[in-house]
């Protein structure tokens, strides 16, 4: 029989996401009439708005002509959209020839790994979104710790977990870098909502550099950025584009969760320890197991790009922030300790000695609020809730008004 990759074996525990749904319909079972409300996964509840989809309307359209229509294009996507990238979220830092269009940037999270094979040393922020470290451990760059005692303990041996808390701003520590390693930095920060400033940036990269290793930058929420102090690329910071890779999405921004469209920054610049090239290698896992992005969602990314559409990004993201402005406030008044949501769609509440399944429980039994358990998220998570901004207004509104049972 076919051997299984044994990557999968090491493992541990299911997906966050299809627990909580577990839960929840366990609850639901035990309690039909609840309504419940979800402040919980992070995906994207407005319609695309309306520049942005008669495009894609009309491009869709088009391919039932046959002048219209189009088979494969380039699979490092469409040159148009690749310079329009460059141009408005790099101002001339970014070459359109080092941005690689993508169908999301999950995916590209996942086919990132192929670059660096199984042993690379990872390392993420405590917390950190699942992927960056599910997604190595798939490949096989990290078996689960054991402690010789049959229980092990979370995380993984080939992962290094970087704890960010109060106690640090929520910035990690960077003597505690790997060598010669990828290391995963989401900002602004999907659980935590915290954005690392310049300064931040700064040592970062010039730690990386230091260590030799490589980071992979994921700025999917760039855009719910809004004190203009922050910065929303990692090129922004000197010594980058030799040391880091940039991952970013429609997903949050234009409503593309379901459409699917991301772009990867693969500087020129980049070379592995032998001196070869990152970014011909990319190129060629792109033009290898990749046949580019959709043609309909591409033509969506060109019209957000347009002016028509950048507005409308702006409006949408406001929207959002303007929940999340909600949800920390109610939290709050109810003497919780929050950061995150003035310039990210995620708020992270500090619920100090308590197990964070058994807040979630909590909420959910109270309220009839689903929300994210912070410790799904890595060790240093526990004891936090994840408040996803994402949500009709309505329901933002009426699960505040829930919250305050949490008060009595
Ligand atoms: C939602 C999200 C993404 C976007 O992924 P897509 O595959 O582009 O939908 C990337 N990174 C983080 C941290 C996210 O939360």
């Amino acid at each position: 029989m076919i051997r299984r990759n044994p990557g999968f074996s090491n493992l541990t525990a299911g997906y966050l996401f299809p627990e909580i749904a577990r839960r929840r319909k366990a609850y639901l079972a035990a309690h039909p009439d609840a309504k419940l409300i979800s402040l919980g996964i992070g995906d994207t509840t407005e319609p695309i708005p309306p520049h942005v989809d008669r495009r894609m309307a009309e491009y869709a359209q088009r391919l039932g002509t046959v002048e219209g229509y189009s088979g494969y294009g380039d699979e490092q996507g469409l040159t148009a959209l690749r310079e329009r990238i460059a141009e408005v979220f790099y101002a001339g830092s970014v070459a359109a020839q080092e941005v690689f269009v993508s169908d999301g940037a999950k995916c590209d999270i996942g086919r990132l790994q192929l670059l660096f094979g199984r042993d690379v040393e990872v390392a993420v922020q405590d917390p950190s979104y699942p992927v960056y470290v599910d997604g190595s451990v798939i490949i096989g760059a990290a078996g689960p710790y054991d402690d010789g005692r049959g229980g092990g303990r979370p995380g993984y041996r080939g992962i290094r977990y970087l704890p960010c808390t109060a106690a640090n701003g929520y910035f990690p520590d960077l003597e505690a870098l790997p060598e010669n390693g990828l290391v995963y930095f989401c900002s602004p920060n999907n659980p935590t909502g915290a954005v690392a400033t310049k300064a931040q940036l700064g040592a970062l990269v010039r730690a990386a550099t230091a260590k030799g290793s490589l980071i992979v930058y994921d700025a999917a929420y760039a855009e719910f950025i809004r004190d203009p102090a922050l910065p929303r690329s990692i090129y922004e910071v000197e010594g980058a584009r030799a040391c880091a890779i940039e991952v970013n999405s429609f997903s949050k921004t234009i409503g593309f969760t379901g459409v699917r469209l991301g772009w990867t920054v693969v500087p020129r610049d980049l070379a592995y320890a032998d001196g070869a090239s990152i970014h011909a290698d990319w190129n060629r896992v792109c033009t290898t197991v990749f046949n580019g992005a959709c043609n309909v969602s591409q033509h969506g990314g060109l019209a957000a790009l347009e002016a028509e559409g950048l507005a409308e990004m702006r409006t949408l993201t406001d929207f959002y922030l303007g929940n999340a402005a909600l949800i920390r406030r109610a939290l709050e008044q109810l003497g919780i300790t929050c950061i995150g949501g003035d310039n990210a769609p995620y708020i992270w509440a500090h619920f100090p000695g308590r197990s964070s399944w058994e807040v979630f429980a909590e909420i959910l039994d109270h309220c009839h609020v689903v929300t994210t358990p912070g410790s799904g998220f890595g060790p240093a998570g526990e004891g936090f809730i994840r408040f996803s901004a994402f949500g009709h207004r309505e329901n933002v509104i009426e699960a505040c008004r829930r919250l305050e049972r949490l008060g009595a």
